[in-house]
């Protein structure tokens, strides 16, 4: 439910089409049962080659559909209001993409990126290590230089897609005493095989599904080829560069909880009644429902305002800081709004709201958490607004 939903071009029209007859007929008889059982939507990722989502933001030199962000949005705001794990699927996929895209060398696009586009090959951004997370400069995965390549050792922890996937942007150290210490961050691209080992899958809250994994790297050997943009201590850039795309996106399944809850609520509000009148006319309900419809409006405002910005090309890390911020808060307040509405059955497992409930925490964390967008937030206003 969308109480102002912009005006659409026709090719935006027609994708978006394509994508909410593939969520109907693909993902929402599906997504209960295979969220409950944790397991890996396969059949699901054949439909979305299909459709050409691994490439959506890849550009169409590079066999990609070439979206906009503000397109790409709209798609991960449906996708997410029917299962959220699925847009994780193609979104840390398509930030290694970005990276390649902006700042790998034209022969590494050519080589990655069509393969990238038809999800023949899928994978993520290995980042957070067991001691790194927020603070990147202290991850410890180090690559040595060693003939026409490196040797990678280290441990990568939470990796999206690390287990069912095949290829990952790795960000490591290739001079650990460099200062600033991101000057000697470097990022890979690392496809698994030998000195390569999945060594668990790990066991979560929500966002089930999709594959979040420990890779351990032992004296992995990696062309000098592989190494994005071919030069070394630009990693951190590199991949932070991305990231502003994958917080724009966090943001839009934000919107996308935000929306099902609201969407379910006012449905359910309708139907249950107590009193002798359904519960929608009960003034203490109406506060809930306006506070949900406001929040998500507003969000996904952000989210377009956040969007319009990176499609000019505009630095956009303070839009997207906002947007991440407001919109997966807003998917947390209307989850537990939701579940309160509906009473004992928000709490059941027949129902969606327990698994929105579960899975909106982690967009508070996952992409920088907000705690961080808050602290890039006010950097930009100061850096912005000079006394
Ligand atoms: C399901 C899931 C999927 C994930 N997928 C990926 C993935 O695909 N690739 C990847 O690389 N990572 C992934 N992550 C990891 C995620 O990016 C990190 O968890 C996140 O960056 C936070 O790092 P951390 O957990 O180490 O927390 P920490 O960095 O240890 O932070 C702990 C707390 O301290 C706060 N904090 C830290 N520094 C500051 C500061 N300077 N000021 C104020 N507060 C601060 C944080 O906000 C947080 O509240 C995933 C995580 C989850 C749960």
């Amino acid at each position: 439910m969308a109480v102002a939903e912009d005006l659409k071009s026709d090719d935006e029209r027609m994708i978006l089409d394509a994508v909410d007859q593939f969520l109907e007929r693909h993902v929402r008889p599906v997504a209960h049962d295979l969220e409950a059982k944790d397991e890996y939507p396969h059949e699901i990722v054949e439909r979305m080659k299909e459709l050409g989502l691994f490439g959506a933001t890849i550009g169409e030199d590079y066999g990609g559909l070439g979206l906009s962000a503000s397109t790409y949005t709209k798609i991960v705001e449906r996708v997410s209001a029917v299962w959220m794990s699925v847009s994780g699927i193609f979104n840390s996929h398509l930030i290694m993409a970005q990276a390649v895209e902006r700042a790998g060398t034209e022969e590494q696009k050519r080589h990655w990126l069509p393969r990238f586009a038809t999800g023949e090959l899928r994978g993520g951004i290995a980042l957070t290590e067991p001691d790194a997370g927020t603070d990147l400069q202290a991850v410890r995965t180090r690559a040595t230089k060693d003939g026409n390549g490196y040797r990678v050792t280290g441990t990568k922890t939470w990796i999206s897609n690390s287990v069912e996937g095949t290829v990952l942007a790795v960000l490591t150290k290739t001079d650990p005493a460099a200062e600033p210490r991101h000057k000697g961050m470097s990022l890979f691209l690392i496809e698994k095989g030998d000195g390569v080992r999945v060594s668990r899958k790990l066991e979560k809250l929500g966002y089930k599904g999709i594959d979040s994994g420990e890779l351990v790297f032992e004296d992995c050997f990696v062309p000098a080829d592989n190494l994005i943009g071919g030069i070394e201590g630009r990693g951190l850039q590199q991949i932070l560069g991305g990231l502003e795309l994958g917080r724009i996106n966090v943001a839009a399944r934000g919107v996308g909880i935000a929306r099902a809850c609201l969407d379910d609520s006012v449905r359910y509000a309708q139907q249950r009644k107590t009193f002798g009148k359904p519960i929608a006319e009960h003034q203490a309900i109406q506060f809930k429902l306006a506070d949900m419809a406001t929040q998500c409006e507003a969000a996904r405002l952000l989210v377009a305002q956040a969007a319009a910005a990176y499609d000019r090309g505009e630095r956009c890390d303070m839009e997207a800081g906002m947007a991440k911020l407001f919109a997966t808060e807003a998917a947390i307040h209307n989850s537990l709004e939701a579940m309160r509405l509906h009473g004992a059955y928000g709490y059941s497992k027949e129902f969606n709201i327990e698994r929105y409930y579960r899975d909106a925490p982690l967009l508070a964390i996952g992409e920088g958490t907000n705690e961080l967008q808050r602290i890039i937030i006010a950097k930009q206003l100061v850096a912005r607004n000079p006394a």
